[in-house]
């Protein structure tokens, strides 16, 4: 016998969220949706979702509530808030919070749901807007095994690598430790074609030349070519790398230990911000260093 697949109510539809939610309906499930802005509940609503008005009453008509928002403080207004998942959520229900957060957020938000019934996943992503979109996403989980049990036929139609680390906040351990490596590798690739352009040689040849060698890596290959493009509409936003890295490096001085690299990238994203930079591609770290125009010597 089949079993009826659970309702699901889909909150923040930006660039990760609406390609998930688009997937989700693929696989046959039953969606709500909501966001901030209009524009995407509409598109999604055009093609079957039903469309929320408050993230109550989108908790209120299904069994599991996925959230994907940009922040902490966004993720604890969006659950704890008046109008909230709390206030409407049902006993018995699965919330699964995919933003990349604060684990001390997450704690904060699954204490709440559990007095009323509910268990809690935290499951933040990797492999950007074209992970999303290819339901290719790597979802690092964190709650307990039966918790994980009930979600990971979501993850399924969402992602291909799936991981249960460990206990509730692992998920978002797990997420800081990806965005260190993935922060202090486009600084390292922004400074090495910067250096290249910068000697007259021509970065997209440094580029292939080091893709065949230990330097290899998805971030030279993506983020080393949209550098070379100049092409730093997001994707990533700067802004919310540069939330990551903070989370990492609050999280490194927790522990005693000096994160000293991803503070320095943390550094980086707060230049590019302060220039008015941060709704930019994080790749955009390259434009700190000079950018000749002309072509180099190749
Ligand atoms: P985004 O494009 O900025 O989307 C966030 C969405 O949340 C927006 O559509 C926004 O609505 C909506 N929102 C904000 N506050 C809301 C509220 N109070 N109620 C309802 N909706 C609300 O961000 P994103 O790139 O999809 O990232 C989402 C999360 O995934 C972040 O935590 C990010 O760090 C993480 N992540 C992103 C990537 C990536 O490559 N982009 C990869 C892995 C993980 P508006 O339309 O009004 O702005």
């Amino acid at each position: 016998m089949t079993q009826q697949k659970p309702t699901i109510g889909f909150i923040g539809l930006g660039i990760m969220g609406k390609p998930m939610a688009r997937n989700l309906m693929k696989a046959g499930y039953a969606l709500t949706v909501l966001n901030r802005s209009r524009g995407p509940v509409d598109e999604l609503a055009a093609e079957g979702a039903k469309a929320g008005t408050t993230p109550r009453e989108v908790a209120a008509a299904s069994d599991v509530v996925i959230t994907m928002l940009p922040d902490s403080p966004d993720v604890e207004q969006v659950a704890l808030a008046e109008d909230g998942i709390a206030a409407g959520i049902k006993d018995g229900a699965l919330w699964i919070d995919m933003s990349t957060i604060a684990p001390a957020t997450t704690k904060k938000v699954a204490d709440q749901l559990a007095s009323q019934g509910v268990v809690s996943v935290d499951a933040p992503v990797s492999g950007g807007e074209k992970g999303a979109i290819d339901a290719a996403l790597s979802i690092m989980v964190g709650g307990s095994a039966e918790a994980f049990a009930r979600a990971k036929p979501i993850f399924e139609a969402l992602g291909k690598n799936i991981v249960h680390v460990g206990e509730l906040g692992a998920g978002q351990v797990t997420k800081a430790c990806n965005q260190i490596v993935v922060g202090v590798t486009i600084e390292a690739v922004a400074e090495a074609l910067a250096l290249a352009e910068a000697s007259g040689v021509d970065p997209a040849k440094v580029r292939a030349a080091l893709l065949g060698g230990f330097a290899q890596s998805k971030i030279l290959e993506v983020h080393g070519q949209r550098m070379i493009d100049r092409t730093f509409n997001p994707g990533f936003k700067a802004k919310l790398h540069r939330k990551d890295m903070n989370i990492a490096s609050n999280a490194g001085d927790e522990h005693g230990m000096d994160l000293a690299a991803a503070k320095l990238v943390r550094e980086k994203f707060d230049e590019l911000i302060a220039r008015g930079d941060g709704e930019k591609d994080h790749s955009a770290l390259r434009t700190l260093y000079p950018l000749r125009d002309t072509a180099p010597v190749g």
